[in-house]
């Protein structure tokens, strides 16, 4: 991402994009949330986040564009391009643990989609079932939340899956650095600024 200063002081990384790019930032709205491939320092792929975390990684000096996507925001003292690909500057261990247990991550590993009927909705049209209900003694973990559309959570309600007549497209795991990694290539194959660091 290429940052152009207008004018010489001030600290802009620590303002927040939306107040950086407020007004702007209406006349294109999914520039900021269009998804961006984070490197670790080593290039290895580590993760997907919204390109205005991808921004604020930048402008704090934690990361710098590898690729841009064209989009360019302007604000009073600073223009920049949206990245498409970041690097983080010092190396990160990442731990081979699962990632933390929360509704964003449920989703991303169901990819956006209903596992009872299969449709790929948004986040908001979307929400997280408990395969053995709460009132059956069924946990909030990763092996007993899916991703589910209103119907489908209207139609199974207190319900186990049989009880319902619904199957569940997969059986939900933890979200571990493979799935990630599936994931991030799934979203990448259609991306060719990403393609090269995902296929190697
Ligand atoms: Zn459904």
């Amino acid at each position: 991402m290429s940052v152009h200063r207008h004018s010489s002081g001030g600290e802009d990384g620590r303002h927040s994009v939306t107040a950086v790019f407020g007004i702007r930032q209406q006349s294109d709205p999914q520039a900021l949330h269009a998804p961006v491939l984070v490197l670790n320092a080593s290039y290895e792929p580590i993760n997907i986040c919204a390109a205005r975390r991808a921004i604020v990684l930048v402008l704090k000096g934690v990361a710098m564009a590898e690729e841009e996507d064209g989009h360019l925001l302007h604000a009073a003292r600073l223009a920049l391009r949206v990245p498409s690909v970041i690097r983080l500057l010092e190396y990160r261990r990442i731990p081979h643990q699962t990632r933390a247990l929360s509704r964003k991550n449920i989703l991303l590993r169901d990819r956006n989609t209903c596992q009872y009927c299969g449709e790929l909705l948004s986040a908001s049209d979307l929400t997280l079932d408990h395969v053995v209900p709460r009132s059956r003694g069924g946990a909030s973990t990763w092996e007993n939340l899916v991703a589910c559309c209103h119907p489908c959570n209207r139609r199974k309600g207190n319900q186990m899956p049989v009880e319902a007549g619904m199957k569940l497209m997969r059986e939900p795991h933890a979200f571990n650095l493979h799935t990630s990694r599936h994931i991030m290539r799934l979203m990448g194959r259609s991306d060719d600024k990403w393609r090269k660091y995902l296929f190697y």
